[in-house]
């Protein structure tokens, strides 16, 4: 049989790659559809993003599809927010699903007529035990569980039941339906799993319409086979759940078989990626929500200013296994700096100014000066600074009193003030406490450019601002959200938040041309990292958020032998 099967693109042939391609190759299928269901109880994390390029990923790479599946079977935890929220980041990630977008929701009625399908069959029964008596007679992973008494009830008095149930006769937890399974099976998931529950909740698309929802268990493989979901992709704590999703497809009259197939979900360090968890951080105040930028979620990504790019090529450096593992957070920051390092332009800020009079230049004067926007793209072309009498500095460039290896402004030496002239400072003038506020340098007019013709060079090259074109800004610095790299390790998650998380500055200095980069670019500030505009900036007010700053902590495990991928 002739293949059309395309070439896997720059993602590694993986396991679940290497099936469908069989499976097309074999005419098992005709073409691959694959689904990203996630539940709209919470935003999405950078774990959904793995789960998100693969689906979308091998959909693309095969020339099939990926349905977007809200799995909205939980009405009591589920809102309309997070809808949206899911729908913005899988397009800004840079996916699409075009018309196939879907809900749990959209199967309720046929779910139920199946539910009805298996009690006909004698295959399901409601039962009355209340939760606490259900887990105590499901037994454990050495014991077998305990037949609950209603197990026997007829098919009449369980059809009546369950139909009573589905039009709202009982309260809240009185009766549960169940498969009728074996209660002494090996898995605990084939224990006469529960199906349907009471709750009295109105839902985000269904209103009023139920007060009995299905499990996830049951609406998850039944909903792809509506579909026709030819690979079922989750992670690897549903690997026990297969068999009772191959028990339900096998014993519904449901229009195609799907199969389920389990990857190792993504576990990062320094990084916590629960969706209970960070929405108990939103709910408490501890971060500034969702979006914060110390959070995991993919709007935080976003508004730290991580490219989509740069997590599309995470997920493929990291590949997909079958091996649970935990991925450090380092080699994520090295796929964001890679792509900035390309991409973004260049511009001078100081994050705390002080300030320098060039007692030599004229007063009154504004030279223009050319500056580089990205040494590493030529075709970013040069901007304009101007260099002026008085200039402001990063303050720890300067030293009164420099021990050995500080090779930048101190009294007497002379540095480059990038693309402009060489300095010599003078002298430091302090305030009455002893602080330097001020520093009366020199300039030599023959160094414009920063080249002396004499070919003096000096040690460090600083970044500056001319104090007449300045727009002042609030810049935040961002570190890691917690301490350790195993959070919670000791217990306490909360105990291992990082106090210094955020460090928020609010006499930054930009350059004037900085403050209308548009949301969402990220630029670097020369010497300082990568930094892009907060949705908190107001006109003549900019808020900038640092992403990341230069060092590459990953090329430098690397190097040490660290890690070998
Ligand atoms: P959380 O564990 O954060 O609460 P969840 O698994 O409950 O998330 P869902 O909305 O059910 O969230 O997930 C949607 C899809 O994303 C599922 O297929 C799930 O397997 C996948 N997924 C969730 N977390 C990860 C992860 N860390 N790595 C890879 N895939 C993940
Ligand atoms: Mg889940």
């Amino acid at each position: 049989m002739s293949s059309k099967v395309p070439a896997p693109g720059r993602e590694r042939a993986d396991f679940i790659r290497e099936i469908i391609a069989e499976d097309l190759r074999s005419g098992r299928h005709k073409t691959v559809v694959t689904r990203f269901p996630p539940e709209p109880n919470g935003y999405l994390h950078i774990g959904h993003a793995k789960s998100i390029c693969l689906n979308f990923g091998v959909a693309r790479e095969f020339g099939g599809r990926c349905h977007l599946r809200f799995d909205d079977t939980n009405p009591t935890k589920e809102e309309q927010e997070y809808i949206d929220a899911i729908k913005a980041d899988v397009h800004w990630l840079g996916f699409d699903w075009g018309e196939h977008l879907y809900h749990a929701s959209d199967y309720f009625e046929r779910l139920y007529e199946w539910a009805i399908h298996l009690i006909k069959a004698g295959k399901a029964y409601v039962d009355d035990l209340s939760a606490d008596e259900i887990r105590e007679h499901r037994g454990t992973l050495t014991e077998p569980g305990k037949e609950s008494p209603w197990r026997l009830r007829s098919i009449e008095e369980n059809l009546d039941l369950f139909q009573r149930m589905r039009r709202g006769e009982f309260p809240d937890g009185a009766r549960v339906l169940r498969a009728k399974i074996d209660m002494t099976s090996g898995n605990i998931n084939l224990r006469d799993p529960v199906l349907y529950r009471i709750l009295h909740a109105s839902h985000p698309r269904t209103g009023n319409a139920w007060c009995v929802y299905p499990t996830y268990d049951f609406a998850h493989g039944q909903s792809d086979a509506i579909e026709g979901i030819t690979h079922s992709i989750c992670t690897l704590e549903f690997e026990d759940h297969r068999p009772l999703y191959d028990w339900f497809i096998e014993n519904l009259p449901v229009p195609s078989r799907p199969r389920q197939y389990e990857f190792a979900r993504l576990n990062l360090s320094y990084t916590v990626l629960s969706k209970r968890f960070l929405l108990r951080l939103v709910s408490e105040g501890r971060v500034r929500g969702w979006d914060d930028p110390r959070m995991p979620t993919i709007s935080g990504i976003r508004r730290r200013g991580y490219p989509a790019e740069a997590i599309r090529d995470f997920a493929a450096m990291i590949g997909v296994g079958k091996r649970d593992g935990v991925v450090d957070v380092a080699m994520l920051e090295h796929r964001v700096r890679d792509v900035l390092n390309r991409k973004a332009r260049r511009g001078f800020a100081v994050l705390r100014p002080l300030k320098v009079v060039i007692e030599n230049y004229p007063e009154g004067r504004a030279e223009e000066l050319d500056a580089v926007n990205n040494p590493e793209d030529p075709t970013a072309g040069t901007r304009k600074v101007r260099f002026t009498r008085e200039l402001y500095i990063e303050r720890e460039d300067f030293m009164e009193d420099p021990p050995k290896r500080f090779y930048r402004l101190a009294p007497g030496r002379e540095v480059r003030l990038r693309y402009a002239y060489l300095v010599t400072c003078r002298e430091a003038v302090k305030d009455a406490a002893g602080e330097v506020v001020e520093l009366r340098c020199s300039y030599d007019p023959a160094t414009r450019g920063g080249d002396a013709p004499d070919g003096r060079r000096p040690k460090a090259t600083l970044h500056w601002i001319s104090a007449a074109y300045t727009v002042p800004a609030e810049v935040r610095l961002y570190e890691h959200l917690f301490t350790r790299p195993d959070p919670g390790a000791e217990g306490d998650l909360l105990a291992d938040l990082n106090p210094q998380s955020e460090e928020v500055i609010g006499g930054g200095l930009i350059e004037p041309g900085l403050a209308s980069v548009p949301m969402g670019e990220t630029v670097q500030f020369e010497r300082l990292g990568y930094f892009c505009p907060d949705p908190d900036s107001k006109p003549g007010r900019p808020v900038f958020n640092r992403t990341l700053t230069l060092k590459d902590t990953w090329v430098r495990l690397q190097a040490r032998g660290r890690h070998d991928e």
